[in-house]
């Protein structure tokens, strides 16, 4: 056994996504990854299942069983669902037993409110934490980007996930500065829907407008054209129709959208202090994140703040591993932790 793993202890980081939610145990890497999804019976106050598997309950279920997305944009909307699904994460890591509480490491988006940040927490503790550390979720995607975060030295990261795009500048082990705007992935998938609505009166399910984005979807001019079947429900008629669309017409779509994200981008970059400016230029800015699969959006970007744009390596899962890289250093990283309980008192 490796002498620096304490058989009494389990440490464990954790992206809890509006989307996704991530895990990862000190030692062995990344262990769980499933949309943030509960399937409960409504009649029992039951947990029927959590992530794929409740996923593919969604729609399919009778009147008493209903999926839970416990998160919405970025923060917990359904706190005893939360604790529930975090409890999962943590009996899953062989974490919780009378002698085992898990020391664990969460992501949260930059700019919670102190009430949000304690929901997080004491979900964690409700469920069976003994330590909680809360680490900004741009940060954890930088340390998982290996970005010379403690250094003196500017790094820039933009994760877009499901919910929250989160943009930041980093330094010195601190956000220098930030924004979270509430368009992200799932909006891109919205701005699709609506658009088969008013242009084609095509009722879209989210899962069918999801797969078009990933099958067309771009955020700058494509080489080759794309195109995909579109298949939904005609209002006029009410039955099932099928069109083709282009990569062109769901950029277009989205473009709104794609627009603001750039303009966020643009803005904290005129936030940044000069040097740090400089910097960045030279290392580029590093995308997260599921929508940084998204075609062209480093493209689109680069053109948008005349800067070098990189597409991180396996973005879905860099704040995770950087959430676990926290907890391998969790001594040498202290200054990057932000909690509720050792937040200025306000009061
Ligand atoms: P969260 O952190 O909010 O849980 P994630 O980082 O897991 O979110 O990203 C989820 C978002 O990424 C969803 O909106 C999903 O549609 C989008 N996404 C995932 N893969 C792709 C892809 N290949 N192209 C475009 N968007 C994608
Ligand atoms: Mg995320």
């Amino acid at each position: 056994m490796n002498r620096f793993l304490n058989p009494f202890t389990v440490d464990i980081g954790i992206d809890l996504g509006t989307a996704n939610t991530l895990e990862y145990v000190r030692g062995r890497g990344i262990v769980a990854n499933e949309p943030s999804i509960v399937a409960i019976n409504n009649k029992t106050g039951k947990l029927l299942a959590i992530g794929k598997e409740a996923k593919k309950m969604v729609g399919r279920t009778p009147s008493h069983i209903v999926a839970i997305k416990p998160l919405t944009k970025g923060v917990i909307s359904d706190f005893e669902v939360t604790e529930e699904m975090l409890r999962y994460f943590f009996a899953r890591a062989g974490g919780l037993s009378n002698f085992r509480r898990p020391r664990v490491v969460i992501g949260i988006p930059s700019g919670v409110t102190e009430v949000e940040k304690r929901a997080v927490e004491d979900a964690a503790r409700n469920a069976g934490a003994r330590e909680v550390f809360l680490i900004e979720e741009p940060m954890a995607a930088a340390i998982g980007a290996m970005l010379p975060i403690q250094e003196a030295e500017g790094s820039m990261v933009v994760d877009i996930g499901g919910g929250t795009t989160e943009i930041a500048v980093i330094s010195l082990g601190g956000i220098v500065a930030s924004r979270s705007l509430r368009i992200a992935g799932d909006r891109l998938t919205d701005d699709i829907r609506d658009f088969a609505q008013e242009e084609f009166k095509l009722l879209l399910g989210e899962r069918t407008a999801e797969q078009i984005k990933f099958a067309v979807g771009s955020a700058f001019p494509l080489e080759d054209r794309l195109t995909t079947p579109m298949r939904g429900r005609d209002l006029v008629t009410g039955l099932p129709r099928e069109i083709e669309v282009t990569d062109e017409q769901i950029r277009r779509a989205m473009v709104k959208s794609l627009a603001a994200l750039a303009q966020a981008t643009r803005d904290v970059i005129e936030e940044t202090p000069p040097e740090l400016v400089a910097d960045i230029m030279a290392r580029g800015i590093v995308l997260a994140g599921g929508g940084a699969l998204l075609r062209g959006l480093d493209q689109l970007l680069a053109q948008e703040t005349m800067m070098p744009v990189h597409s991180g390596e396996e973005p879905l899962t860099m704040i995770v591993r950087g959430t676990g890289m926290a907890l391998e250093e969790l001594r040498k990283l202290s200054e990057v932790f932000v909690s509720a309980d050792t937040a200025p008192m306000g009061f």
